[in-house]
């Protein structure tokens, strides 16, 4: 790695997958004067011209889907149908922001209430403008489409800065973007590490779109908040699953399973942490760790999980498991992670709940079982972390109760992480993880500005005048105690 450049390392196996320039200020400024102009373009495609780029550029992207699914496991190391996976949800998200942002944004009538029946009243949503996008390495294309796509929809043009584990992925999305015949500066990267990002946030974007850690999200909105720039945090979570002694427990372990493993645990809405109903706790748990104990960790093409995509979060996920185990946790599967990026999966159950494993964010391939004797006590624990993202309720006769009681912006009942793959419905969190939403109607309204406009059809009763008669102060007195009284 030079000043200039940076490599991109295949965790698999250290190779170089590609390397990118470290973009300073100026050249994320000149970028987002470009984008700047061709936003007009782009806005003047109108939803249905916005709408046929957005296709074409969804059907680039499956006409080149194994290329994408390569370079999305040799830049994160996941494995390659966990890839495919992601990009599918991608892509679904994709074709519901082309497909519904006509219906969501468009100027609509309201109607202009008792006191202003002479006005026509409407509603519509403008774009932005420009949208910086800055995104983590962890899901490369899913997480990055759930701002890029809405935003677009929304007729902004959108400047991107993927996370510096995965700068190939997000150029490639960009180039099949223009591939597709989309305007080539209305969709444009910059690379870099940090200050690359934090460039992006002084570089004059009307809004800014986050999806990373809790602390850099704060430095983000410390930048944004210089000029007043909108932002939408995305930040981190400490997602807790609650099993209720109804609950199916087979169902429930295997959700549990995925949730906390699937991605060798690197997800945000990732399951860390499990209360169980005491009354239930002994099978279940033998469920999980039959399951967990199944799971092989590698970087062949045939291991359940990758390696750890940044190297140094093994010291966080190492640290985690030595405070549980201090504090008189349980290591029902596993050991203390051995050196390396290779984890295998690690069950803790009866961990105290004042340890880092269950208050902070692990992001790797541990899960916390906690055994609770009321699912009061199960809400109470689940909702004592600062995080508050999703969650996921098991139970039979109470999956919408707990769900409500449950804090956070999304919960699953029955299942895991249902919510991200159902693009009509938001995404987001709140506390430290952040805030605003993407996703859904109100996704595509996060990346556009409300604009109001009466028009007056006909003088009723002038109360806007200098000249304003007593008459009409008395008629104003009886208006008053008539509709308000
Ligand atoms: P990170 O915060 O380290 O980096 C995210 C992005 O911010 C990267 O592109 C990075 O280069 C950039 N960045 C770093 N410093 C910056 C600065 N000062 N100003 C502007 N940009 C800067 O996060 P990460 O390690 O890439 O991702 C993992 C985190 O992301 C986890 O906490 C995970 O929970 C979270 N995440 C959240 C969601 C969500 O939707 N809520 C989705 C995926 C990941």
């Amino acid at each position: 790695m030079t000043a200039t450049t940076f490599d991109s390392l295949s965790p698999l196996d250290g190779r170089v997958v590609g390397t990118f320039p470290v973009q300073g200020a100026d050249e994320v400024a000149a970028t987002v004067d470009r984008a700047r102009r061709a936003a007009e373009e782009w806005r003047a495609l109108g939803f249905s011209g916005r709408r046929r780029a957005l296709d074409a550029w969804r059907r680039d992207i499956v006409a080149h889907l194994d290329e994408l699914i390569a370079l999305v496991r040799a830049e994160t190391g996941k494995p390659a149908g966990d890839a495919r996976l992601e990009i599918m949800l991608a892509l679904d998200h994709l074709a519901w922001a082309a497909s519904h942002a006509r219906r969501v944004l468009r100027r609509r009538s309201v109607f202009p209430g008792l006191l202003m029946l002479n006005q026509s009243a409407t509603l519509g949503y403008l774009p932005y403008g420009v949208v910086g996008v800055i995104g983590p390495w962890n899901y490369p294309v899913f997480t990055p489409m759930g701002s890029l796509a809405y935003a677009l929809a929304a007729g902004n043009a959108v400047v991107f800065k993927p996370s510096e584990y995965t700068p190939a992925v997000g150029v490639w999305l960009r180039e099949a973007f223009v591939r597709a015949g989309g305007p080539a500066d209305a969709f444009a990267v910059v690379t870099g590490l940090g200050p690359t990002g934090a460039a992006l946030c002084r570089a004059g974007v009307d809004k800014v779109a986050f999806t990373g850690s809790t602390a850099t999200g704060k430095a983000v909105m410390a930048a944004c908040a210089e000029s007043l720039t909108p932002v939408v945090i995305e930040a981190g979570g400490k997602d807790a699953l609650l099993v209720d002694e109804d609950a199916d427990l087979d169902a429930a372990a295997e959700a549990a399973v995925w949730g906390a493993y699937s991605n060798a645990g690197q997800t945000c809405i990732g399951i860390e942490r499990v209360y169980v109903h005491t009354a239930v706790a002994g099978r279940f748990v033998d469920r999980v760790a039959e399951l967990t104990a199944d799971l092989r960790a590698g970087v062949d093409d045939a291991a359940r999980l990758g390696p750890l995509t940044m190297a140094r979060q093994a010291d966080v996920v190492r640290a985690h498991v030595a405070d549980a185990v201090a504090a008189g946790g349980h290591l029902r599967v596993g050991g203390l992670p051995p050196e390396g990026a290779v984890i295998p999966p690690i069950l803790l159950t009866d961990v105290d709940e004042r340890s880092t494993a269950v208050r902070e964010e692990t992001f790797g391939p541990t899960l916390v079982v906690n055994r609770v004797a009321s699912m009061d006590e199960a809400i109470r624990r689940a909702n004592a972390v600062r995080y508050g993202l999703s969650g996921s309720v098991f139970s039979r006769r109470r999956g919408k109760e707990l769900a409500m009681r449950l804090r956070g912006g999304m919960v699953a009942i029955n299942a895991v992480i249902a919510f991200a793959a159902v693009p009509a419905l938001p995404f987001g969190g709140v506390g430290d993880s952040g805030f605003g939403r993407i996703h859904g109607a109100d996704g595509l309204r996060e990346f556009a500005t409300a604009k109001a406009i009466t028009r007056q059809r006909f003088r009723l009763l002038t109360l806007t005048t200098m000249r304003r008669r007593p008459g009409v102060d008395r008629i104003v007195d009886r208006i008053i105690r008539a509709l308000y009284g």
